[in-house]
């Protein structure tokens, strides 16, 4: 290997060099088949050679650059993109049984999304690489990251987002200054169209699981879990999981570890999914791939064909992941709690995680004395209309304290 990378294909495992803009394996990608996960999505894999030596300590000081595709971690934008600060909570409900629950809060990422660690990526590398057009697909978080990264990096970002996704999403990516084609269609649409035009207008495109450099900013979260237990690997991380792509980051930024000889195991780590929106973990292990119809109000992990299913499928059954399937009720469940209990509020895609935790946590499944983390990708803020339903907002009192009184013994029986 002659570069800092290469770029290694999940399904035939070629090596393509890593200089300059590379998204598919074009020998997998040409059989891709109709309905099927997307073929010949690509991996980074550091020369080893240029490793040596390495050790956690250097990697932080040097802001993980070893572990990154590209040169200077000037080029990352000012603002703070992760380095996002992990709870133990304790002496809560939600904590009891014996071992130590983490939460890793994504939302205080600029965006307010764990998305921003891949968008960060990716304009960086474009900084190197002279480009200043940035093209995303998205639900809604992928493409309000892209939006407020490239404003914080002097670069125009274009997004094209099915017309249904949540109002305060595309508010923030009109905010930024981007670009924004709605779409009459759903993810998958959209998907297709950015590529299209991408080929077309000659752009640089960030989409997930197609743009391999989303993972490796992804993976970040895994160093920074890491680090932030002192230098200790988790038992198990519970993770939200739609396309698989922030799973196979986070057993990116373990592997990543362990093959510079840094960690010497890997954690468990935990797809969690939606049960109305389950293909991935309802595929692991099958000859061929098939698409149920997905509906979940936790809309950021509401996927047809998991765009990293390949890869994610690959990671869970290597390290013998385990998977969980929540129902809404316990995502809207888990929300609420949380929310109520340590005061983090999640969107609901992020709630599934905790959702996951309690359940494995009522399955007898957090073992004694283990570390469990459980990933926040997330703002509530970002989608409020999942939650109304748990919520009775009071009709207004008049202006004087008997009112208040009589409002306070009626409802809330505080007085
Ligand atoms: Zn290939």
């Amino acid at each position: 290997m002659s570069s800092k990378f290469n770029y290694q294909c999940n399904d035939c495992g070629r090596e393509i060099p890593g200089h300059g803009i590379v998204y598919l394996c074009e020998d997998c990608a040409v059989r891709q088949k109709e309905g099927q996960p997307p073929a010949g999505v690509l991996k980074v894999i550091y020369n080893p050679s240029l490793l040596r030596g390495l050790t956690f300590r250097k990697l932080v000081a040097n802001r993980f650059i070893e572990l990154l595709p590209f040169n200077d971690t000037g080029s990352l934008p000012f603002l703070r993109t992760g380095n996002t600060p992990m709870y133990r909570i304790s002496g809560r409900e939600a904590a009891i049984g014996g071992h130590e629950l983490f939460i890793k809060d994504d939302s205080q990422n600029p965006t307010f999304s764990f998305k921003d660690r891949a968008s960060a990526v990716v304009s960086a590398f474009a900084k190197e690489q002279g480009i200043s057009t940035i093209v995303a697909a998205s639900t809604g978080n992928a493409g309000s990251s892209l939006a407020g990264i490239c404003a914080a990096q002097g670069q125009k970002a274009v997004i094209f987002a099915p017309a249904s996704a949540p109002a305060a999403k595309l508010t923030q990516i009109l905010m930024y200054g981007a670009i924004l084609v709605p779409v009459d269609g759903n993810y998958d649409n959209a998907f297709d169209l950015s590529i299209e035009a991408t080929k077309h207008f000659g752009w640089y495109i960030r989409n997930t699981a197609y743009n391999p450099l989303t993972i490796e900013g992804k993976k970040t979260a895994a160093f920074e879990i890491y680090s932030q237990l002192g230098h200790r690997l988790p038992d198990r991380v519970f993770v939200p999981v739609g396309d698989g792509v922030i799973l196979s980051g986070i057993y990116k930024g373990f592997e990543d570890l362990l093959k510079s000889g840094i960690t010497g195991g890997m954690p468990e780590i935990v797809a969690v999914q939606a049960a109305g929106s389950s293909n991935l973990i309802d595929n692991l292990g099958k000859k061929a791939f098939i698409c149920m119809p997905s509906s979940t109000l936790a809309d950021s992990i509401s996927v047809d064909i998991p765009r990293n299913f390949r890869m994610a499928e690959k990671y869970l059954l290597q390290y013998k992941g385990k998977a969980l399937k929540v129902s809404d009720q316990q995502i809207l469940e888990a929300s609420r709690q949380l929310s109520a209990q340590t005061g983090l509020f999640a969107e609901p895609a992020a709630a599934a995680a905790f959702a996951g935790y309690l359940l494995a946590n009522a399955k007898g499944l957090t073992g004694k004395g283990t570390i469990n983390v459980v990933l926040l990708t997330g703002s509530g803020l970002k989608d409020l209309k999942p939650v109304q339903p748990l919520l009775n907002i009071p009709e207004a009192v008049k202006p004087d304290i008997h009112s208040v009184t009589s409002f306070l013994k009626d409802k809330t029986g505080l007085v």
